[in-house]
């Protein structure tokens, strides 16, 4: 079966590994501040905070916000659950921004549309959630310009993004946001088994999150009410374990070295779909003249119009053949949890219609140009 999406790891990755096992330190040691400083530096960012998942730095990045009881967090429904699942942790209540049907990303006038609204009614979102859907950045720079006219903070859900850039700047930079979000599960662009990371320009958010991380425990004397010796640590914050290890680190300063080849891998496999679909009743993801994608995935639309089989039974068909696809994502509001906090069937059409025609393709970094043919062909016996 050819996967949708699969990590590589080369020698050079496995040593980088051993070398830590190895070492004196399996956890706060020097490998998590040289992954973070990588990701800084890639990015453009001033502070990185790595963790062990996307979902831990989503979590920390909305109480390092001040998201609580009575907040509300808008994000897109098209996406994994824990863009939603943050503003919950936090005791805040979730909404969602239905998407564009041209790059499936929150849209930018429903986004304006519906703060007005809550403007009028007084339920303004503490936080915007935008999430750049496949690897595309969103439409930031307005929706920047909207959170100074609300006043809103922003955070990124870039899980998918890393590598991919946003009006000629790598996305992290976090030009037109308060705090930006990578994972590096394995099926991301690059990997640390599990991780995840925040950037941020803002010294005090950075440090909130640092301290979060790490069960809100602090040696920093500046944190400190009044120290009685070196010893002496002090717990200033409720936090979390929420650390990454020195392995997983060290695995990421290593993908990190190649993460500009995966992403022109990523591109030229996407640009040669794009060639070699045309003509097949699907539509194909489009790019904006804006984006650079980290092209984490190849969704196409199935045209029900024009082809007799149902968006399950193409599915089931590429999966008999060996090719590997997924469908990204089921709307968020539609999930049985979330339908038990009152969203219902309906209520963000644009999400599920998308969602109803949606098939996710394989495009990774490891995949040969016959893998990619042979996923081409059986899409035209299927399609034609
Ligand atoms: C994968 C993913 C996450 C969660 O990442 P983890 O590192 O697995 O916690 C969050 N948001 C989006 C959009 C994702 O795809």
């Amino acid at each position: 079966m050819i996967p949708y999406g699969k990590q590589s790891i080369s020698q050079a990755d496995i040593d980088s590994v051993v070398e830590v096992l190895h070492s004196d330190y399996l956890t706060q040691g020097p490998q998590v501040p040289l992954f973070e400083a990588s990701v800084a530096n890639y990015c453009s960012a001033d502070y990185a905070v790595a963790v062990n998942s996307a979902t831990s730095a989503l979590h920390i990045a909305c109480l390092a916000l001040g998201l609580s009881e009575g907040d509300v967090l808008w994000t897109s429904p098209n996406t994994f659950v824990a863009s939603a699942n943050c503003a919950l942790y936090c005791g805040a209540d979730v909404d969602f921004v239905d998407i564009n049907l041209d790059l499936y990303t929150m849209c930018v006038h429903a986004l304006a549309q519906k703060l007005k609204e809550a403007k009028a009614r007084g339920c303004l979102p503490k936080i915007v959630i935008p999430v750049h859907f496949a690897g595309q950045s969103c439409d930031m720079k307005r929706i920047h310009a909207l959170s100074l006219e609300y006043g809103f903070s922003i955070i990124e859900d870039a899980a998918h993004a890393i590598g991919g850039q946003y009006r000629g700047s790598p996305i992290g930079g976090c030009q037109f946001s308060d705090i930006t979000v990578f994972s590096f599960h394995p099926v991301k662009i690059i990997t640390t088994a599990e991780g995840g990371l925040a950037t941020t320009n803002q010294p005090g958010l950075a440090e909130k999150m640092q301290l979060l991380r790490s069960h809100g425990v602090t040696r920093d004397a500046q944190l400190m009410s009044e120290a009685e010796g070196p010893w002496v640590y002090q717990q200033v914050d409720l936090g979390f374990n929420y650390r990454m290890t020195e392995v997983q680190a060290a695995l990421g300063v290593s993908q990190m070295m190649r993460l500009n080849e995966f992403i022109e891998k990523r591109t030229f496999f996407a640009k040669r779909y794009d060639d070699l679909l045309q003509g097949l009743p699907l539509k194909l993801p489009m790019q904006h003249s804006e984006t650079e994608s980290a092209f984490h995935l190849y969704p196409i639309l199935i045209q029900p119009e024009l082809v007799t089989l149902s968006r399950a039974g193409v599915f089931k068909q590429l999966r008999d053949r060996g090719v590997g696809v997924n469908v990204h994502y089921i709307p968020v509001h539609t999930q049985p949890y979330y339908q038990q906090r009152g969203f219902a069937e309906g209520d963000f059409p644009n999400a599920e219609s998308y969602y109803h025609q949606t098939i996710s393709i394989p495009v990774f970094h490891a995949m040969t140009i016959e893998d990619q043919d042979q996923v081409i062909s059986v899409l035209k016996q299927i399609l034609q």
